[in-house]
């Protein structure tokens, strides 16, 4: 049915028979699956100007394909969310390799075998390896955390070296907290790596790029009969939440409702706002053929950034003379401000908050909230996929 920009004139939600908020992964899954397999009419509303989400890409001025959301690589062990995404794009191989910058050395991340030589000299790193592969064995992660606990000088050495040189300064810049004041399930994210694979994801079976675009593949699972996308449609505007039953434009609605937006912005903060961080990413086209030796290299003990990104390292984009990084400033997110929630802050008074907000949609039985912001959890692409396939299995099974 395709998508236009605004709702038309004569916009009647009773023609749907689902309305879903937000035409990122929780939505165009949801979207996607819900017509296919039940048959429905399904009007997805999106309040910005594009498609995708966080993962929207575009063509920049210098004709460079870059992730306007910052960096994004898809990585995944889920057998089902391969399957499903792969009938929208085929898919371009990449590797993500990371680089950190420690005190102007460049050392891959996560932190393995070759950082270990890099930062102790070869024989010592050898000496330091040999007793990590002791310990936890080869090609294993082992959370930095955990390796903080072990009572061993020399795996003291290397928690010391990595804790202070990888993750103190980047999570201080990131979360505003260091690494012992967070959920150690974030830095957990990246474990130290016993092993030569230098991959940032070395266990994930698929990954890779989109080999158009994301926007591209978004495009595709949009592109159905029975779905109509319709853009810079806040809809907050329409939709009113009560205590028994959800209004659209003014009336009761019956079909299904999928939000995929934050939880708090619908009941307008009245519990309290939901804490989140938020970014400044700051484009730049240089002509030169290429920046840096990696997608990615992180400021773990210098800078105000945390990262720079050089997209055509990424997407494999060849254009000589030219090429466009981002740098990526973290900073608190002000409710209501206009800024973007990048990243729920995973700690239990704010899980609780979340929770009350919950709790008042719990017994509205056709209004279901998933996604990274509508709940509130710290998930990858994949992740995100995982949770919509599952809710529409729920409503499938009710249809
Ligand atoms: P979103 O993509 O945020 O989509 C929600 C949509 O709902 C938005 O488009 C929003 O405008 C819309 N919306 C919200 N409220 C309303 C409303 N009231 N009315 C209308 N529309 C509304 N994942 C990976 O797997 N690999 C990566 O490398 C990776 N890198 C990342 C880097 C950064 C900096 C960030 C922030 C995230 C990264 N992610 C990555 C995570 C990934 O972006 C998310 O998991 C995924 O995009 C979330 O999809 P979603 O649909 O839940 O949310
Ligand atoms: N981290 C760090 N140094 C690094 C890489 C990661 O301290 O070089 C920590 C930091 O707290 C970060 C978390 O690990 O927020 C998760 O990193 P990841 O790269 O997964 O973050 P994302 O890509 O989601 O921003």
């Amino acid at each position: 049915m395709g998508i236009q920009d605004g709702l038309p004139e004569d916009f009647s939600p009773d023609a749907y028979d689902a309305i879903i908020v937000g035409a990122g992964y929780a939505g165009a899954v949801c979207a996607r699956r819900l017509a296919e397999a039940c048959g429905f009419k399904i009007c997805v509303l999106e309040r910005r100007h594009h498609i995708a989400g966080n993962a929207y890409d575009r063509y920049d001025e210098a004709g460079i394909l870059i992730h306007q959301y910052g960096p994004h690589i898809y990585h995944t062990t889920n057998e089902r969310v391969h399957q499903f995404l792969t009938r929208f794009t085929e898919w371009a191989p990449y590797q993500h390799k990371v680089l950190a910058n420690i005190k102007g050395t460049l050392m891959p991340v996560p932190f393995n075998h070759t950082s270990l030589k890099l930062a102790f000299g070869e024989e010592r790193g050898e000496e330091l390896y040999r007793k990590l592969v002791l310990t936890f064995g080869e090609n294993k992660k082992v959370p930095i955390m955990e390796l903080r606990e072990q009572n061993d000088a020399d795996l003291t050495e290397v928690a010391d070296f990595v804790y202070e040189n990888v993750f103190l300064y980047y999570t201080m810049k990131q979360w505003g907290k260091t690494p012992d004041q967070i959920d150690p399930s974030i830095t957990g994210r990246v474990p130290v790596f016993v092993g030569d694979d230098d991959r940032y994801f070395p266990t994930a079976p698929y990954q890779g790029m989109p080999a158009a675009s994301y926007t591209d593949l978004f495009e595709h699972m949009l592109n159905h009969d029975l779905i109509s996308v319709f853009l810079d449609v806040d809809a907050r505007d329409i939709i009113e939440v009560g205590e028994t039953s959800v209004s659209i434009c003014g009336n009761a609605y019956g079909g299904e409702i999928v939000y995929t937006g934050p939880l708090d912005e619908l009941f307008s903060y009245d519990l309290g706002a939901l804490p989140y961080r938020t970014l400044d990413m700051d484009f730049e086209t240089l002509d030169v053929d290429r920046f840096q030796p990696a997608a990615t290299v992180n400021y773990t003990t210098s800078e105000d950034f945390t990262r720079i990104t050089e997209f055509k390292n990424m997407t494999g984009q060849v254009m000589p003379g030219k090429t466009t990084i981002m740098r990526e400033y973290s900073k608190a997110y002000e409710p209501g401000s206009g800024q973007t929630p990048y990243y729920a802050i995973i700690e239990d008074e704010n899980l609780d908050l979340y929770r009350r907000y919950r709790e008042r949609v719990s017994s509205l039985v056709n209004f279901h909230c998933v996604g990274r912001l509508a709940e509130y959890r710290y998930y990858d692409m994949d992740g995100v996929v995982a949770s919509a396939l599952d809710l529409t299995d729920e409503i499938v099974a009710q249809h």
